[in-house]
């Protein structure tokens, strides 16, 4: 059995999600006795992915394949399972990962899970945990079929890592000329310094910050944690802050290492949107807010006074 992961990359350098990945892979390598690969996308640094347990870089590298295109790009991962003849392909839980996954799927008439959460249950038979019901409950899924293709949320492993060198390989697949009549431009709206998706902080504010003249403090508080920012739906819809940072059920999932809630009731739409996060701190002036249930660390007070005070603190380490 061998084992293929995605490392996904953006302007040539892999995200933090690569390397989840490969740790995720490795954990479970080493427990199978096989290798692992990784197939990168016009990606220039492969040696990195050796740190974290890959063996092998099967290096596309396309103008072709510059912009995203989900069908393509599939494509090229399928070919890059069947030349390793890997039976365990994984990818991230991300957006761009999502569209790709169940193509790879399908062309490998293999089984899918998505947003597995954990290492599997049990290799024989083949069973995950996985998110379900707007990340409310897990379920336990079995993949009967040879091959399994499962996207694997963020932070569900996290990074481990190991010594060796991956041994990069050029990998030109056959690219289908019709998957190019339409071409996708990405861009990524990036209103702090650091994207939602690839936070390791995520500081959040909600209606009880009163109106976009406020929200200096909070992009403050973000810059002191080298943060991105994010906001509730009712913020991104009074038009107070773009609607790439309304986050929950409708908006961006948030599955940051620290979620700093502020200004925001907690309700179940939010939650279920950033409930994977490690560590949630909720600063909210009505000590009866829902999302005080969920918290790990919670402030009854009002942000007003509170968060320019953390500032300083954070600013102090
Ligand atoms: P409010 O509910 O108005 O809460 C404001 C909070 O601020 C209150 O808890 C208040 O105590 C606190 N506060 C007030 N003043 C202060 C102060 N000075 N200091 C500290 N705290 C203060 N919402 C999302 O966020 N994401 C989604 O993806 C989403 N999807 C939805 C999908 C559907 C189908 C529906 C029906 C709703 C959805 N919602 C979503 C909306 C959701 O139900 C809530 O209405 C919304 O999350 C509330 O936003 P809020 O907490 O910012 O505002």
């Amino acid at each position: 059995m061998s084992i293929l992961i995605y490392a996904e990359s953006a302007e040539g350098k892999f995200k933090k999600t690569a390397f989840e990945l490969a740790s995720y892979a490795k954990k479970i390598a080493g427990e199978t006795g096989t290798t692992v690969t990784a197939v990168t996308i016009n990606a220039t640094n492969s040696a990195d992915l050796g740190k974290y347990g890959v063996d092998k870089v099967l290096a596309v590298t396309s103008d072709k394949l510059k912009a995203f295109n989900a069908k393509a790009y599939a494509d090229a991962i399928k070919q890059a399972a069947q030349k390793e003849s890997a039976k365990i392909v994984l990818f991230s839980s991300n957006t761009d990962s999502l569209h790709i996954a169940p193509l790879v799927a399908v062309g490998l008439e293999a089984g899918y899970a998505s947003n597995v959460v954990a290492l599997p249950v049990s290799l024989s038979p083949f069973q995950v945990k996985r998110n379900a019901f707007s990340n409310k409950a897990f379920n336990v899924t079995e993949i009967t079929t040879d091959v399994k293709v499962l996207a694997i949320g963020k932070n569900s492993f996290g990074l481990v890592e190991a010594s060796g060198a991956a041994v990069e390989e050029a990998f030109s697949p056959s690219l289908n000329d019709n998957d190019f009549t339409v071409t996708v431009q990405s861009s990524e709206k990036v209103t702090g310094k650091v994207t939602i998706a690839d936070a390791e902080v995520v500081v959040s504010g909600g209606r009880g910050l009163k109106g976009p003249e406020n929200w200096g403090m909070l992009e403050d508080l973000a810059s002191a944690f080298g943060a991105a920012t994010a906001c509730s739906k009712p913020v991104s819809d009074l038009g107070w802050r773009p609607h790439s940072e309304h986050v929950g059920q409708t908006g961006k999932p948030v599955a940051a290492n620290l979620y700093v809630a502020v200004g925001i009731s907690g309700a179940i739409q939010h939650i279920a949107g950033i409930n994977s996060s490690k560590v949630k701190v909720v600063i909210n002036s009505d000590p009866e807010a829902p999302f005080f249930k969920v918290a790990d660390y919670g402030v009854v007070g009002d942000a007003f006074d509170i968060v320019p005070k953390l500032t300083e603190k954070i600013k102090e380490f």
